[in-house]
């Protein structure tokens, strides 16, 4: 999307001019899937596919905001000095947590705003377009009203306003690689600590193959925090014995020998996912800087496998992407990224077999599950930021 044409759709919706544009990533997670609130580590980065605004200052203390992606919502017109929770204001409930924890953190505004937005990712298929939109706001706000605030500050506010804002129980990743995004760079996590560090992402002649399985993901709310309960569950069980704070500090040997304190055959299964999907994430990690692209792929896949069979987070339609994707040549690893339930899936494949990949994959996916899926190349980008004209 080209800044001109979001100035224009800015000016036939509100009949003014557009100032400035900006632009907020989604994201991909590689690897460490549900590890972020066990404790453990999360290997995501931001892609280009994201969501972009039109923004003018106003002289009044209004914000006005339309988004083309929930046009059937129009313009909602909201109080600066007077923000609130509106479940009737649909979508605009994100940018507006935003601005209540920015006040909360005891920053002022002293003029309204118009924002026109229109974003590329896929609505609730797991790319964060939730967190996109929560950075987008909180970076221009820091950027118009020159904020002294960090986007790492921005990142925790956008937890927070979708934890406590919205109501969604989620752990720090999403905002995380949204807010602290950097181009062709993965970030490596430790959510226990919240130390971080950027690692390349040199794939040689390979790309990352987004796969959409467009099957919206229904159960996830609930099913989330049904496992978020059961990794709690266990992680009591253990903690009568184990001086720990969360699963993501036990490695394989010591969690093998604690597993008679859970004694409750699914229980044992959820926190085994995430135990060894952080160990995985380290070795990973590790793969990636040592230029070992194949175990890296055996180690994408591994997760899958883990997620499917031990945390019964993927469905049928993320298990026949992945397993059709492996069996596809020139495909180092595949696996489901984001929460699971529907949403997408992620596959690392040779450039030069991308056409023949998306074909097969998509033929086979089609006739399992009855329609098609979407296919994107995604290039790893910044984080939030401002375009020029
Ligand atoms: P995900 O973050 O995986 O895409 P969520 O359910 O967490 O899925 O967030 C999706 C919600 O975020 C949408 O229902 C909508 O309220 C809001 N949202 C995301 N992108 C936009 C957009 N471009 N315009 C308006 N609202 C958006
Ligand atoms: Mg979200």
């Amino acid at each position: 999307m080209k800044s001109a044409d979001l100035k224009q759709e800015f000016k036939a919706q509100f009949g003014t001019d557009a100032q400035r544009v900006f632009f907020s990533p989604g994201r991909i997670n590689l690897i460490g899937e549900h590890t972020d609130y066990n404790g453990g580590h999360v290997f995501p980065c931001a892609i280009s596919l994201g969501t972009y605004a039109a923004y003018a200052p106003r002289d009044d203390m209004q914000a006005r905001f339309y988004s083309a992606n929930v046009a059937q919502q129009g313009t909602v017109t909201v109080d600066l000095n007077n923000l609130a929770y509106r479940k009737e204001d649909g979508w605009t409930n994100y940018p507006k947590g935003m601005l209540v924890e920015l006040n909360q953190a005891g920053y002022q505004f002293d003029h309204g705003f118009d924002l026109y937005v229109h974003g590329n990712l896929p609505d609730g298929a797991g790319l964060s377009s939730s967190a996109s939109i929560e950075l987008l706001m909180g970076f221009i706000a820091k950027t118009v009203y020159n904020l002294p605030v960090t986007n790492l500050d921005l990142v925790k506010m956008g937890q927070k306003d979708e934890n406590n804002f919205i109501g969604v129980n989620s752990g720090i990743m999403d905002q995380f690689a949204v807010g602290m995004g950097k181009k062709d760079q993965a970030i490596l996590l430790d959510t226990n600590t919240m130390a971080y560090e950027y690692s390349p992402v040199e794939l040689g002649d390979n790309v990352i193959v987004i796969m959409n399985t467009n099957k919206r993901r229904e159960l996830a709310d609930s099913k989330y925090n049904e496992r978020r309960g059961e990794c709690e569950a266990a992680l009591a069980k253990l903690q009568v014995q184990l001086d720990i704070q969360s699963l993501g500090d036990l490695d394989l040997n010591s969690f093998d020998r604690a597993t008679y304190l859970i004694n409750d055959a699914t229980l044992i299964k959820r926190a085994r996912h995430a135990v060894l999907e952080n160990q995985r994430t380290i070795q990973a990690t590790e793969a990636l800087k040592e230029n070992d692209l194949v175990t890296f792929g055996h180690l994408v896949n591994a997760s899958h496998v883990s997620l499917e069979n031990d945390y019964e987070v993927t469905g049928k339609e993320l298990d026949t992407l992945a397993t059709t994707a492996w069996a596809q040549p020139g495909v180092l690893g595949a696996r489901m990224t984001g929460a699971g339930f529907g949403g997408c899936a992620i596959a690392i494949v040779a450039k030069d077999q991308v056409a023949d990949f998306e074909k097969n994959v998509g033929a086979t996916y089609e006739q399992e599950i009855g329609y098609a899926p979407i296919f994107y190349v995604a290039e790893i980008a910044d984080g939030p930021r401002e375009l020029a004209d």
